[in-house]
């Protein structure tokens, strides 16, 4: 857990009338802070399984660029034809292993577990695993990206934030509402293709994690007991962080992946059951507090 320490009130309020009583009050706040924070318990470490491969489909200018760029900075790539197009060439770049002759159909998963089905020259398919996927232009236009095996193809969404208009939390540009899901050549940015290229790559290295990802204090979990599996948390996750497992008796239930959670609460206000909640400050550690203060 966190702790935090609030000076403005305590202590910058008397720094010009009163300096000697501000630092003896600032000495104070710290001293009781480290104490009270050498009381915390860590946070868990979610177990996730994550794949360093970034899978590069499409064959434009920013695309090769973007496989170019993660070759040459050590990352492995592997890089494909988009549905329309099968990929023509195997470019001589380091750690970049092209695909010849193949086409990446769909894709599902998000950051750290992506699977691309991809028809490959000789007439079969296969399945690929990828941390980041980057897509081209006419791949953005014409691939498939599937949420969840029951369900139909899923349009993913990108935008670049705007003054006064509420709603996009996608403010970078090239991301998309799939986390590691990255635009090569980003519409409506109005930079050279090999820019947009290079950040891409950029911005899919810097999805992969370089340690064990710690839980953040605000994730949210949720109580499968509780859980009626009527899906509007996964619907309302701007973040995706929301997949749904099946019980022994066949239903869904909603499971928050805590490696992509925000805790942003959306989830929270809409679950009619009160499924979802912060497993480190619920309904219940927030009555207690209350029960505290007004006891
Ligand atoms: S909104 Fe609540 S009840 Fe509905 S699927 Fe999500 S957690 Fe379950
Ligand atoms: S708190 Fe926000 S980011 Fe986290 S699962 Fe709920 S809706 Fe998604």
């Amino acid at each position: 857990m966190a702790e935090t320490c609030n000076l403005r009130g305590e202590v910058l309020s008397l720094l010009h009338s009163h300096p000697d009583l501000a630092l003896d009050r600032f000495k104070g706040l710290i001293e009781r802070s480290i104490k009270r924070a050498g009381l915390l318990k860590s946070f868990p470490t979610p177990a996730r399984q994550y794949n360093f491969t970034t899978a590069v489909i499409g064959q434009s200018e920013a695309a090769m660029r973007s496989a170019q760029t993660l070759g040459l900075l050590g990352m492995e790539v592997f890089l494909f034809g988009g549905p329309a197009k099968p990929l023509a060439d195997q470019p001589d770049y380091p750690n970049v292993h092209g695909f010849v002759g193949s086409s990446a159909k769909s894709l599902k998963g998000t950051v750290g577990d992506f699977r691309i089905v991809v028809d490959m020259e000789g007439g079969f398919q296969q399945v690929f695993q990828a941390g980041a996927v980057i897509l081209g232009e006419r791949a953005r236009r014409t691939i498939a990206y599937m949420p969840h095996p029951d369900m139909p193809p899923h349009e993913f969404s990108y935008s670049m934030q705007t003054r006064d208009v509420k709603g996009i939390p996608f403010f970078v540009p090239g991301a998309t509402s799939i986390p590691g899901l990255i635009l090569a050549s980003p519409p409506g940015v109005n930079l050279s293709e090999r820019i947009k290229g290079t950040t891409a790559a950029i911005l899919a290295a810097s999805v992969m994690p370089r340690g064990p990802r710690q839980n953040k204090g605000y994730t949210v979990s949720i109580d499968a007991g509780l859980c009626r599996g009527c899906g509007r948390c996964a619907n309302i996750c701007p973040y995706r962080a929301i997949s749904f497992h099946r019980n022994s008796l066949g239903y869904g239930y909603a499971v928050v992946d805590e490696a992509l959670c925000k805790g942003c609460g959306n989830c929270i206000s809409i679950c009619p059951s009160n499924a979802a909640d912060s497993p480190f400050r619920d309904q219940f550690f927030l009555e207690q507090i209350i029960e505290e203060v007004l006891a």
